[in-house]
């Protein structure tokens, strides 16, 4: 494994970290408190290229590995204090972009993606329903075939982006006979008649980034939005969740890298009994601690993205950086609270914020407990 980078990828680096700190953060502690989508500010990263760096050079793209790219939305999120907007960003960069490129038509990526990278369409991904979530195929929504069409019926929840998305991959039953194989996935347009997108319903943290539930009730689409062909919806959620899994906690790697910064900062400067704080082992070892869980959780995920540019499997390695990656974060907050007593417990010391954010990872994208049957399924247990 080979996890050098050129010296024009640490310039981007810094110029991505640099961007978003100095314009993505403004008004961060009111967009959160309000729960306000920053739009123009997702229009701004995709000027800057985050929505477009992984993507194609054929399509207009970067045409940067998966390894390159990781490390550059770890730039965004070492500068952006927002972690619902670059976990949005991450969520419809490997899942809906990543899902088109892969299994669209011709047609359908060239009707999608450049809206997508340019940051004037915005995509959700459409799985869970109320009776599914961690039983991710026991889906109750239907797609019934119709002539040239299919009519479907259901209803998604706890979609990030379904209440200001333009298009929804939406996963449906096509043959409940055939189990897993029979789901299907669509793309399908938001102002189609029969679809209804739920207001933002608010959550604990990540609330910069609208969340909520998709209704479809006779909403019928022609059978060019099928996403790959009928039956192969399965596969296409097992390929997408191999990517997201693996890379969309790029961001909260520079997140925790923040974080240390800020509470070693901090404990220099806070005095306590006649000397600063990070003279005291209980606030340096956590901040050993801090480093040594952003080292690992760094060559997890740098491992995993290697293993995507080179096609190899990465199931077990995917599941093992989501849990490792995604309790770090939380483990990492917890600490960063600790180290700036009462004031890391106020919104604005900005560490509170960071903490309800960082439980959302051990939830989206399979739960840690399901991370963990997947591993321990790969052993054989
Ligand atoms: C911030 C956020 C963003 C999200 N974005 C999207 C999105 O864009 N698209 C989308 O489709 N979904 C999205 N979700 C939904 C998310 O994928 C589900 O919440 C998640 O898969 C868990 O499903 P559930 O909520 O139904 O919990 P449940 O499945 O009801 O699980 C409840 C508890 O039981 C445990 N559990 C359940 N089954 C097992 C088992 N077999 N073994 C061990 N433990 C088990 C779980 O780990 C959990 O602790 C999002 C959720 C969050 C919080």
């Amino acid at each position: 494994m080979d996890f050098s980078r050129s010296s024009e990828v640490e310039l981007k680096y810094k110029q991505t970290r640099d961007f978003a700190s100095a314009e993505l953060n403004g008004d961060v502690i009111e967009r959160d408190s309000n729960s306000v989508f920053p739009i123009e500010l997702w229009k701004r990263c995709a000027e800057h290229g985050v929505l477009s760096w992984f993507m194609p050079e054929a399509y207009g793209g970067g045409g940067h590995s998966a390894l390159t790219t990781s490390y550059l939305l770890e730039a965004l999120g070492h500068g952006c204090c927002d972690n619902g907007l670059t976990f949005a960003l991450g969520a419809q960069l490997w899942s809906v972009q990543k899902s088109i490129l892969q299994f669209g038509t011709t047609d359908q990526i060239e009707r999608y993606l450049p809206g997508f990278m340019k940051g004037t369409i915005k995509g959700a991904f459409a799985i869970t329903e109320n009776g599914s979530g961690s039983d991710a195929f026991a889906l109750t929504t239907t797609a019934q075939r119709d002539g040239d069409s299919y009519v479907l019926n259901g209803e998604k929840c706890m979609i990030t982006l379904a209440p200001v998305a333009d298009v929804a991959i939406i996963f449906a039953v096509t043959n409940p006979d055939a189990g897993q194989w029979g789901l299907s996935s669509f793309l399908v347009d938001t102002r189609t008649k029969g679809l209804r997108q739920s207001d933002n319903i608010p959550k604990m943290g990540l609330r910069t980034v609208p969340f909520g539930n998709i209704t479809l009730n006779n909403c019928r689409v022609p059978v060019t939005c099928l996403l790959g062909s009928e039956g192969s919806a399965s596969s296409i959620f097992n390929y997408s969740q191999s990517w997201e899994r693996s890379l969309v906690l790029a961001p909260q790697l520079g997140a925790m890298q923040r974080l240390i910064d800020q509470s070693i900062t901090f404990s220099k400067q806070r005095m306590r009994s006649g000397q600063s704080i990070g003279k005291f082992q209980s606030i340096s070892h956590r901040i050993a601690n801090m480093r040594i869980r952003l080292e690992t959780s760094r060559l997890l995920l740098y491992k995993t993205a290697w293993l995507l540019d080179t096609g190899k499997q990465s199931v077990t390695e995917a599941a093992i950086a989501k849990t490792h990656i995604s309790e770090a974060f939380v483990a990492t907050c917890s600490d960063a609270i600790a180290i700036h007593g009462g004031s890391g417990y106020l919104t604005e010391t900005e560490v509170e914020r960071q903490s309800r954010d960082a439980l959302g990872a051990t939830i989206y994208g399979g739960t840690v407990d399901i991370q963990r049957n997947i591993i321990s399924g790969m052993l054989g247990v």
